[in-house]
């Protein structure tokens, strides 16, 4: 792989030179040695941040993206979402996701943390846009079919597609998996050493019904069953939306990463009052994600972190809370370390993924605070370059093969509505 050199880029506020060389940055200054082989960006006009870490994802659902809004969460899913699944095979996800990634790419994600279905399809998509997947092998039931050898099986053809890939564990819901399949996800999880990838707490009316039915709230539940004890470190808990201080103790204690995803709370009408304050403060790892775009319509982070923001702002009516540069850890950081990936940060000796933003972009102009402009004023367009490991996937917001895509994902989602 090529060195990297971008040239008089503005860094935390000062113009400086950054040296990528096998996918880590590996010298920041104004006098560090350009390696004659060099691929040179001149970064003059643009802004370096890190890269996007889009931790809860369904990235094929994006060929639904604007069907069936506007409905209640089990409606939508009984008339909309579920007949339309059924006739996305592998070559429908395969374009699915080069969709998403596409979309990510162009907003600055280089990192999805994912739950689906035809994994296969869905790696080679990922390795082919060259970013980065956890692709989660969805469960329910008592999932009976996840056994060591499938697993294996299944890893060789995910994490064979590509050196970014990585194959996790995800049953669906406490509320779709039985005690017996929570359990057996768990040790597949401890005996693979993968992540372990779950809905939680999403809606009141589903904590309220795991209490009646199995009279513990959720995270209550799995450290019951000893699933928290079996996932230490690996777990990551989407939406987490309804908790209580029980439950937040027993998180800090199991280091879970948790993912919120406002764009799909507030559309689906779930709820608002994330509990991040509270989490961060008894150390939960935080990370932020989009949710499919099925649910939320977009995958730009840029908007999801907004959005966070402002939730947190106005709920607690207190502007100090989630500033830029946390909530620039929560994007970034948080996530890439639930993936153990070391990146999300510009330093000598961090993994190689981050972006150039655009200054003409009107969002900077004028610009008095880079991370204002970014979080407070910018959409996902006013990303220009993105690298990802030490490799350029977008430079001057082009990407290869992106008109097929495009003709391919509206293609397979006119498919989808045709009855068969
Ligand atoms: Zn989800």
């Amino acid at each position: 792989m090529e060195p990297i050199i971008i040239e008089n880029v503005l860094l935390n506020e000062n113009r400086t030179n950054i040296l990528i060389e096998n996918s880590k940055i590996t010298g920041i200054g104004t006098q560090i040695p350009m390696p004659v082989n060099a691929i040179r960006i001149d970064g003059r006009g643009k802004a370096a941040f890190p890269a996007f870490a889009n931790m809860h994802t369904h990235a094929a659902m994006t060929l639904l993206k604007g069907m069936g809004s506007d409905m209640p969460l089990q409606q939508w899913l009984n008339e909309s979402i579920w007949p339309a699944e059924k006739h996305l095979d592998g070559e429908a996800v395969y374009w699915g996701v080069k969709l998403a990634c596409l979309e990510m790419i162009k907003s600055g994600t280089t990192l999805f943390n994912d739950m689906y279905f035809h994994l296969p399809h869905a790696a080679k998509a990922v390795a082919e846009m060259g970013i980065r997947g956890v692709l989660g092998l969805n469960v329910f039931g008592d999932g009976d079919e996840l056994t060591d050898e499938s697993f294996r099986q299944l890893r060789g053809e995910v994490e064979g597609a590509g050196e970014l890939l990585k194959l996790s564990i995800a049953p669906h819901s406490v509320y779709t998996v039985s005690e017996k399949g929570l359990v057996h996800c768990a040790e597949m999880s401890s005996r693979h050493d993968t992540i372990f990838q779950i809905h939680m707490s999403e809606t009141e009316h589903e904590v309220q019904e795991c209490l009646s039915n199995h009279q513990f709230r959720p995270y209550a539940l799995l450290e019951h069953l000893g699933v928290l004890g079996l996932t230490e470190g690996r777990f990551v808990g989407a939406h987490s939306l309804y908790l209580d201080a029980e439950e937040i103790d027993l998180m800090a204690r199991h280091r879970i990463t948790v993912t919120h995803n406002p764009a799909s709370n507030l559309k689906l009408g779930s709820g608002y009052r994330f509990l991040y304050t509270e989490m961060r403060n008894a150390g939960v790892n935080v990370a932020l994600g989009t949710d499919g775009s099925a649910s939320s319509n977009s995958l730009d982070m840029i908007e999801a972190a907004r959005l966070m923001s402002y939730l947190q702002k106005g709920v607690r009516q207190d502007p100090t809370v989630l500033p830029a540069t946390e909530l620039m850890q929560v994007v970034s950081e948080n996530g890439f370390k639930a993936a153990g990936i070391n990146a999300g940060r510009i330093e000598v000796g961090k993994v190689a993924d981050l972006i150039l933003v655009d200054l003409d972009n009107l969002a900077f102009v004028p610009m008095h605070n880079p991370l204002s402009g970014l979080f407070y004023a910018a959409h996902g367009d006013a990303v220009d370059t993105v690298v990802c490991n030490g490799r350029i996937v977008m430079r001057n917001r082009h990407v290869e093969g992106e008109e097929e895509i495009r003709t391919q994902a509206r293609r397979h989602a006119q498919l989808l509505r045709v009855e068969r």
